[in-house]
């Protein structure tokens, strides 16, 4: 009988439990498990593997602890811009979007770019026009304003360049704070296909428009039912140059490797060389889940109908 399975993170980083309060750990889990309800519940009855992935991801945006839709980062300027994608290993069709504004759920976004446009990849204003003419959800800039993120941003709004801009010791202790709070999902459905989404505010102080991995699909985001799908969260820049999703289902495909082996070659072999901190959740359409990170911790989640069941959060 085909296994269905969903898996799903809340970003990978420096996440250590010494820094974190009993209270905050406990919100931390259970809007993973909110997260996980959501999506699995769909799955159980039968949803297929986008419309999965896609509500297990918008309950992690409108969660504020998480850095995608409302609690993003903030910009160099003070905004936010958010980038999103979603793609369906049945077909290989994709949507995805970059730098959008004041869209309070922009996996909801790129899935409309996806199903009701001739295009994959929309960006700034044009992608809000087209958010417009789909009637998608907008907000105002306080909508996605947390205190959190605000401190954040105020230690480093006066950086321009790390290594410019402040002395080494600084550069270590910013790099060291680094948390990645990117959300995303993949799911195998009762018919074993397979999707992925992901949904970020990027980095904190991002300037010139900056892009990161997340929209990019073979980047942050792909899914092919005969490999996998797989959604990334980590420093942007490395996973992009690694083609990082993409190479995963390389492995698995001319390869022949599992998705835990080919996963285990691009997070621990591949990225690091590149420098490249974070991690990535993945399935196959036999309803395998494989989830890997090589910083300190990666807010993660899984469910399959073979009894797997684990909500974690530090590297154990
Ligand atoms: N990968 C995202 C980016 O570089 C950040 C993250 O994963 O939190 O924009």
């Amino acid at each position: 009988m085909q296994k269905i399975s969903l898996a799903i993170h809340g970003g990978a980083g420096t996440i250590l439990k010494e820094d974190m309060t009993a209270a905050l750990e406990k919100a931390y889990l259970q809007a993973l498990q909110d997260s996980l309800d959501a999506g699995y519940s769909l799955l159980e009855k039968g949803a297929g593997a986008v419309e999965v992935v896609k509500a297990a991801t918008v309950v992690l945006e409108d969660n504020i602890l998480f850095n995608a839709g409302r609690g993003s980062v903030f910009t160099k300027k003070g905004a936010h811009e958010m980038d999103a994608a979603i793609m369906d290993g049945k077909y290989r069709t994709a949507g995805a979007v970059a730098g959008v504004r004041n869209i309070r759920n922009p996996i909801d976004l790129a899935e409309k770019v996806m199903r009701n446009s001739n295009h994959v990849f929309l960006s700034g204003d044009g992608a809000i026009d087209f958010a417009i003419s789909q009637g998608i959800a907008l907000e105002p800039d306080e909508y996605f304003f947390s205190q959190f993120r605000y401190d954040q941003w105020k230690q480093m709004m006066d950086s321009n360049s790390y290594a410019l801009d402040h002395s080494q010791q600084q550069v270590e202790q910013l790099m060291k704070d680094k948390k990645f709070g990117t959300v995303g999902a993949v799911a195998c459905d009762q018919h074993g296909n397979i999707a992925a989404a992901t949904s970020t505010g990027g980095m904190t102080n991002k300037k010139y428009g900056r892009i990161g991995d997340t929209p990019i699909i073979g980047a942050g985001t792909y899914a092919n039912n005969k490999t996998c799908a797989i959604s990334c969260t980590g420093h942007g820049e490395p996973f992009i140059r690694a083609v990082a999703a993409y190479d995963v289902s390389c492995l698995v495909e001319y390869k022949g490797l599992s998705l835990q082996e080919a996963m285990q070659e691009v997070v621990n072999n591949k990225l690091l060389a590149l420098e490249g901190e974070g991690g990535m959740i993945g399935v196959d359409a036999a309803g395998n889940v494989a989830m890997l990170f090589n910083s300190a911790g990666m807010y993660r989640a899984a469910r399959s109908s073979n009894g797997l069941d684990m909500l974690k959060i530090y590297g154990d």
